[in-house]
């Protein structure tokens, strides 16, 4: 297996007034464990249901009411973790984090701080072809969501909607290894990626199934690699918390509005208060939520309705066996396998679905032909109708027809692309389409010889002109391709008016 070695991006330094300054990024990632049931319930977790309609007696935290562990959203949390590289700790505990709020009725939210289930992992965050970052994953623990308080519907009154409360969420926390804005971008695409990849979550951002909590600080060059060889918090900065994004854009323009903030902030002679904030997308700025001061004291104790989680390392073996190939292999072995740049085979890869259609286009065919159609024609076609590839009005098997009867020389590159036009819209079978179609590349050599001798006869004076200069043979095998509708194979036509014309 071809080893996609990379180098390391230098970080992103902004200038102040006075100094240059560095980021530090770490992000605490929620995503929505893929599961038909909640983490303690068997309520359903559909999104879009009737508002209260998904909610078990305790969901609700009826009185008496007990949480039962769904094993399958355990399994789906080590999964995750083996997919990126993690620790995976045979003994969990759950502990109740308290506080008010009319979203979430028990008062606590079922979480694991002091013994998580999955320990420390590694993502690679791609920058560019041969550039990464490794952010370390400091942990992973399994927690339940919180129901929906809805403010806008009435002008007296509150909702809520408990579909949401008692769902598995992950809460994937990095260490603070990110160096910019489009890193951290990059890391929530490398992240959602492999979660989609394994399964375990759907990554959609829109419905808030994967949103990011963006830790940002800033310090001095030099500093970071301080903190990097003792693991010494102190020499990095004070950092702020943005809660909860869902859109890569506002990750961006959160991190660099709030680190140009501190900057001022401590060129002025101030310092930067440890808070909680909010990013505003219309206003392009972040305002604070609450302070360290105001931060909740949350009392967290060991959920006394809940044994410790423990399972087996033969369970967890089971899972490692069952696990897909993740997206850096994937990556690597189309580089290996099919002889495509790495910057295809990341076009290829981004998403699952795209991977396994272009493999079902490459079967049995010239890799990297089917990569270029894959990704012109078909990815082209479908970015500019708006499409996913579910959507695709071309099958795998139809665009691999139209390769194989490009490869039998039965059609040409020019007709192939027709030949995609009329499929895409119309429809049916690669080759009846073309049969229809009149789509039939010459290759007999007797016809196209004599179209050659015909074009050579008439014209002695360009017959002349490129024997002293080979260069305007071409003008030749224009008007044999004209001459014979565009039929005949353009590779046969040069061949035989280089050979006439004795170049
Ligand atoms: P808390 O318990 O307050 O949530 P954590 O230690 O769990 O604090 O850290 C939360 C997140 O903040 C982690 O992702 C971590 O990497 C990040 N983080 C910690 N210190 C810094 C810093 N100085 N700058 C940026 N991010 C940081
Ligand atoms: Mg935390």
């Amino acid at each position: 297996m071809l080893d996609l070695t990379f180098e390391t991006p230098k970080p992103k330094v902004i200038s102040g007034a006075k100094e240059d300054w560095e980021l530090v990024i770490g992000l605490e990632v929620h995503a929505q464990v893929s599961s038909k049931a909640k983490l303690f319930s068997g309520a359903s977790t559909e999104f879009g249901a009737e508002p209260n309609s998904n909610v078990a007696f305790v969901d609700a935290a009826m009185p008496g009411m007990l949480p039962v562990i769904n094993e399958f959203c355990v399994a789906q949390a080590v999964k995750t973790g083996l997919g990126l590289k993690a620790a995976i700790n045979l003994r969990s505990a759950f502990d109740r984090k308290n506080y008010f709020y009319p979203d979430l009725p028990q008062g606590y939210q079922i979480s694991q701080l002091y013994h998580p289930i999955v320990g420390e992992g590694e993502v690679i965050v791609d920058i560019g072809p041969g550039i990464a970052r490794r952010v370390r994953i400091e942990r992973i623990h399994l927690e339940q969501d919180a129901g929906k308080s809805i403010h806008d519907l009435d002008p007296t009154m509150s909702f809520v909607d408990l579909n949401r409360t008692g769902v598995a969420l992950m809460e994937i926390v990095s260490r603070p290894d990110i160096r910019g804005p489009e890193e951290a971008a990059a890391y929530v695409v490398k992240l959602r990626q492999i979660l989609r990849y394994l399964g375990t979550c759907d990554g959609n951002m829109q419905n808030g199934n994967l949103r990011a909590d963006v830790n940002v600080s800033v310090c001095r060059p030099g500093d970071y690699e301080k903190y990097q060889a003792t693991q010494d918090f102190s020499h990095l900065g004070t950092r702020c918390e943005i809660k909860n994004m869902n859109s890569m854009r506002f990750i961006q323009q959160a991190i660099e509005f709030e680190a140009r903030r501190q900057i001022a902030i401590i060129e002025d002679g101030g310092k930067v208060v440890q808070e909680t904030r909010l990013y505003d997308p219309d206003k392009g700025e972040t305002r604070s939520m609450r302070s360290k001061e105001e931060a909740h004291d949350y009392r967290y104790f060991p959920c006394p309705d809940l044994l410790p989680l423990e399972i087996e390392q033969d369970w967890v073996d089971g899972i490692a066996k069952s696990m897909p190939e993740l997206p850096d292999a994937k990556k690597a072995r189309f580089v290996n396998d099919y002889g495509m740049t790495e910057y295809d085979a990341n076009v290829l890869t981004a998403e699952v679905e795209n991977a396994a259609f272009f493999e079902a286009v490459a079967k049995g065919r010239d890799g990297k032909q089917a990569a270029n159609w894959v990704i012109n024609e078909l990815f082209g076609r479908l970015n500019k109708e708006g499409h996913a590839i579910a959507e695709s009005p071309i099958s795998a098997a139809q665009l691999g027809g139209v390769l194989d009867l490009m490869a039998k020389g039965e059609i040409s590159g020019k007709m192939a692309k027709d030949l995609f036009e009329i499929l895409w819209t119309e429809g049916g079978d690669p080759a009846e389409v073309a049969a229809k179609h009149g789509m039939k590349q010459v290759t007999d050599t007797g016809a196209i010889e004599a179209a050659v001798d015909e074009v050579i006869a008439a014209n002695p004076a360009q017959v002349e002109k490129a024997r002293a200069n080979p260069k305007l043979a071409g003008w030749f095998v224009g008007q044999v391709l004209k001459a014979t509708g565009g039929k005949a194979n353009p590779a046969t036509v040069n061949e035989l008016v280089a050979k006439k014309l004795g170049l």
